[in-house]
């Protein structure tokens, strides 16, 4: 293990942004003095009595937090172990993201800047941050590949009748990466009016420190209520893993309590083969992408790999460098769940609690029930990330189940 200050994991990043070897800035120079005045902003305002005060009123009264810590009773029943949801999935706009778009519209407004720009996938980051830009008053540019334009059209119209610009990506293969690349290029045309909001704890320095920030209200959340229900701490913590927000969000409270069991959730997708999966700490190697230095999944050339995943929320070809970091000093594990495992876990959750849960956060729930089997005796998190209302249709005609 490193020599770390005060012998603490849950680190926050070095000056350079780096956790461990992991993350980083790599970017162009004027791209650098504009991230340097979102850090310098950042970290003044993160410690501020009014900037807190209004971004717990909006998590508060807006959003609806804080979101329950509900104890499975049916489910832990069935599988064993005492198996508690953080249920993220109560959330204005139906998910965990809300968490940070808030917090990064505000800390927009805050710095001056009259526009906000995103990339989506799926559109889920799209609408929370087309959301909180409306409440805020500020414009809105979401940048998504043409064919998840197609793929995603109730999403594509709620940002619209949210007031935000949707800009259709046409390069190379039209979907997340290609959306990512298009809008930092369009941002840096736009440093000084404009704010880049990223969808994840991933990307260069300050973003993935500042997502973590905000989204470890769930850690926070989820610890005291557990410690008001069961006066301890829970034996072992799960959530999914895309670019690693959530999961991070969780975490955070946790990884100073050793005791803690920690396990980040990947997509195995249809299979372990490069192209099949999007399990990035898993199958992926050290590689650069966007900005920033990660577990990178990659072919031998070094060229970066197509993510794929049943959760399209969950298919990113890199990840959040903390995460890369927790994994290289053996804090926190990171296991595989299939997307065939992962539609089991969807059903059961609904029938077993009357909770339809996203396809990302099946994933998680997924590895609970198979962990709650071999270990009976533990009192487990998982975090539902989101609902499932996004994934119905695609769920009905992927399995023809009632047909
Ligand atoms: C976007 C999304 C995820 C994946 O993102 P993380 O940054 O890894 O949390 C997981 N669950 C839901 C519901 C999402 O919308």
């Amino acid at each position: 293990m490193e020599t770390m200050v005060n012998n603490k994991i849950n680190i926050t990043p070095d000056p350079n942004g780096f956790f461990g070897e992991y993350g980083g800035q790599f970017l162009d120079e004027n791209l650098k003095n504009e991230f340097k005045k979102i850090t310098d902003a950042f970290l003044v305002l993160k410690d501020d009595k009014n900037f807190n005060d209004e971004l717990n009123d909006l998590l508060k009264n807006y959003a609806g937090r804080p979101s329950s810590l509900y104890y499975a009773k049916n489910l832990s029943k069935k599988y064993g172990a005492k198996i508690y949801l953080k249920r993220e999935d109560l959330n204005h706009t139906g998910a965990h993201k809300i968490n940070h778009c808030l917090g990064e519209a505000l800390l927009a407004k805050k710095m001056g800047k009259k526009k906000i720009i995103a990339e989506t996938g799926a559109g889920q980051h799209g609408v929370a941050t087309a959301t909180a830009a409306a409440l805020m008053g500020l414009e809105c540019d979401i940048y998504m590949g043409e064919i998840d334009i197609q793929k995603e059209r109730p999403n594509v119209d709620k940002m619209r009748i949210l007031g935000a610009n949707v800009i259709s990506v046409t390069d190379g293969k039209k979907t997340l990466k290609e959306a990512v690349d298009s809008a930092f290029r369009a941002y840096l045309n736009e440093l000084d009016d404009a704010i880049y909001a990223i969808g994840s704890a991933v990307g260069p320095h300050p973003f993935p420190m500042i997502v973590e920030h905000f989204q470890s209200i769930i850690g926070r959340e989820a610890k005291k209520q557990f410690f008001e229900m069961e006066n301890s701490l829970p034996d072992s913590v799960i959530a999914c893993i895309g670019g690693g927000s959530n999961s991070i969000g969780l975490f955070s409270a946790f990884l100073d309590d050793e005791s803690v069991k920690i396990f980040g959730v990947e997509p195995l997708g249809k299979s372990s083969t490069l192209g099949e999966n999007a399990a990035s700490l898993t199958y992926g190697t050290n590689g650069i992408i966007h900005g920033f230095k990660c577990k990178l999944l990659q072919d031998k050339n070094g060229n970066t790999a197509d993510a794929y995943s049943i959760a399209s929320g969950l298919d990113y070809p890199g990840v959040g460098p903390k995460h890369c970091y927790l994994q290289s000093i053996g804090r926190a594990s990171y296991v595989t769940i299939s997307d065939n495992e992962a539609i089991d876990a969807f059903f059961e959750l609904s029938k077993t609690e009357g909770i339809i849960p996203a396809l990302e956060s099946s994933h998680a729930i997924a590895y609970a029930i198979k962990y709650a089997k071999q270990n009976p005796n533990e009192k487990i998190i998982v975090n539902v990330s989101g609902r499932g209302d996004k994934d119905i249709d695609f769920i009905m005609q992927y399995t023809k189940k009632f047909n």
